[in-house]
């Protein structure tokens, strides 16, 4: 699924993000990232998603070539790919239902297509319940619960977290742990950048570990 071979990021200032990374996910893991803070997991997501290109070396996901994809391929590249963000990035003025509607619209898919695929996915996250309410007028556990219903509800092949339990509390943050979970059990492939390595642990999947820009740890967390 994802394929790093020999990867290099150098920033135009000279911060050098990745250095030498290699590694291969199959289809269907579940894996963590972490490392400390300029460590460069940003840089990795950003890379997988091709908001960057690596200086060298080569990335392969889905069978596409990220160090040589066309401008024009980012969108249907982007389209397999679903991403939660920290501060799930929510838009307040507008209710649950259409928050994870709105990378189905901006598909040009059907209003009948659309309401089976938000329902399923806010009965993935079990929020289906919530549908009428405004980000405001439901918990921060539920409003991030919302950010990863709109991230698969275009049914992604890889879903990239990044940061997706650092506002909330343990308990909390080991519930989103379980929602992660139930989706990777339906086949997609899950990769989170966090630095709660408590939480890592519990979990007991695969995990690397990123120092400036280096891989110093391939292995199960423990
Ligand atoms: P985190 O450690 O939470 O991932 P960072 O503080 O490393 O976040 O980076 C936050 C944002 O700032 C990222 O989008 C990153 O691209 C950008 N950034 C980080 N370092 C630099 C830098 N030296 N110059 C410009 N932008 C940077
Ligand atoms: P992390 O997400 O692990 O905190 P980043 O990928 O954000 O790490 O950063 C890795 C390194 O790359 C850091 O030295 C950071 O300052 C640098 N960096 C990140 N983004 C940028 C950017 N947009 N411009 C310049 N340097 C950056």
């Amino acid at each position: 699924m994802i394929r790093f071979d020999h990867v290099a990021k150098r920033y135009p200032n000279g911060h050098v993000g990745l250095h030498e990374l290699s590694f291969h996910v199959k289809r269907g893991e579940f894996l963590f990232v972490t490392g400390h803070s300029g460590a460069g997991k940003s840089t990795l997501l950003r890379l997988l998603l091709a908001m960057e290109r690596p200086t060298d070396g080569k990335i392969i996901l889905a069978g596409q070539d990220l160090s040589r994809i066309s401008t024009a391929h980012i969108p249907f590249l982007r389209r397999q790919i679903g991403v939660v963000f920290q501060n799930h990035q929510l838009l307040f003025d507008r209710n649950v239902f259409a928050n994870v509607a709105l990378p189905l619209q901006i598909l040009g898919m059907s209003k009948d297509d659309i309401y089976k695929r938000v329902i399923t996915a806010l009965d993935r996250v079990g929020l289906k319940e919530k549908a009428d309410q405004f980000p405001n007028d439901i918990s921060t556990g539920q409003q991030q619960r919302v950010g990863i219903a709109r991230a698969i509800v275009h049914q992604p092949l890889l879903l990239l977290a990044d940061e997706p339990t650092g506002n909330l509390d343990p308990r909390l943050a080991s519930e989103i742990m379980g929602i992660f979970q139930d989706i990777n059990s339906l086949g997609t492939t899950v990769l989170i950048a966090s630095h709660d390595l408590a939480l890592i642990a519990r979990m007991r999947h695969r995990l690397l570990t990123l120092q400036r820009g280096r891989l110093i740890g391939d292995g199960e967390a423990a």
